[in-house]
């Protein structure tokens, strides 16, 4: 059964430590994601972006897929299933198929215009036991280009949107999405820590956690980040292994092709969730069947 991420990012800021968000895009990732949630003993976010969720051939094979993946490899640990940076249409069509937690990225509307329709979500998302993601400015990423230093959000918004009644907030700390651009700054504990003294309990998010180095995520699981997000280091796990193993012409079959790209990718997971301080953090849920 998929769980809300509410719990586990209270437990998570208790705990000082962090819950990773793995990003899947078929089958094989949310194996190789689950798999590993499991050895480790660690519970676990399965981020969907929309364009993955229409590759997918939409939200409900997703949430479907997961479910039974979940049973036939009986998984034990703390499982959701979130859309990540979902539009208002989006958030709504997440519920409607099963997702147990959803971000809403209001971050391109005007600020009233996002505080309405967060608030609206966040009544809808309480009814239904849903946890909810909101960001406060905007995380940048390769599509707009090269930058020097992604945005700092205010800490002023991101307390008035904490207290909203999000159950956690992205916002932005200098990071950005995909590779960061050589004259990168670093990530800006300063405006982390300014955020963390004004919202409090809520758990912070950082995105595009792929690139930072693991002194910075330590750094930034320190001060006050509960959840990270990562994509772009399970891809390239993915399509390093993939470009090795076709080398060999004579392979055909995908249960041949697959595993070791699996392997791969679990790799990368596995090293996350050590790093997160969350290996073996399923125990602090008690026994679930
Ligand atoms: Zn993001």
């Amino acid at each position: 059964m998929l769980v809300s991420a509410a719990e586990m990012l209270k437990k998570a800021k208790a705990g000082h430590y962090a819950v990773g968000q793995f990003n899947i895009n078929n089958l094989e990732w949310t194996k190789a994601a689950l798999l590993t949630a499991e050895e480790c003993k660690s519970p676990i976010i399965l981020g969907v972006s929309e364009g993955a969720g229409k590759y997918m051939c939409g939200f409900k094979t997703v949430a479907d897929m997961v479910k039974a993946m979940m049973e036939e490899l009986k998984i034990t640990v703390p499982v959701a299933l979130h859309l990540d940076h979902g539009t208002y249409d989006g958030c709504y069509k997440c519920i409607e198929a099963g997702f147990s937690s959803i971000m809403f990225d209001g971050s391109h509307y005007p600020i009233d215009e996002n505080v309405a329709k967060t608030k609206e979500l966040v009544e809808v998302c309480r009814e239904k036991g849903i946890s909810l993601e909101a960001e406060v400015g905007s995380i940048g990423g390769e599509e707009d280009g090269v930058v020097g230093m992604g945005e700092c959000a205010d800490p002023k918004e991101c307390k008035m949107v904490a207290d909203l009644g999000v159950d956690f907030l992205a916002a932005g700390i200098g990071n950005i999405h995909g590779k960061y651009p050589a004259n990168w700054q670093g990530l800006s504990f300063e405006t982390l820590d300014a955020i963390q003294q004004l919202t409090g309990a809520m758990p912070l998010v950082l995105h595009g956690g792929s690139n930072n180095s693991d002194e910075e995520i330590a750094e930034a699981v320190k001060i006050g980040i509960n959840k990270i997000n990562i994509s772009s280091d399970i891809k390239v796990a993915y399509y390093e292994k993939m470009r090795e193993v076709l080398k060999d012409e004579s392979l055909r079959e995908p249960n041949i092709i697959q595993p070791s790209c699996i392997a791969a990718m679990q790799k990368v997971v596995e090293h996350k969730l050590e790093l997160f301080r969350t290996t073996g953090k399923a125990a602090l849920y008690g026994r679930r069947s």
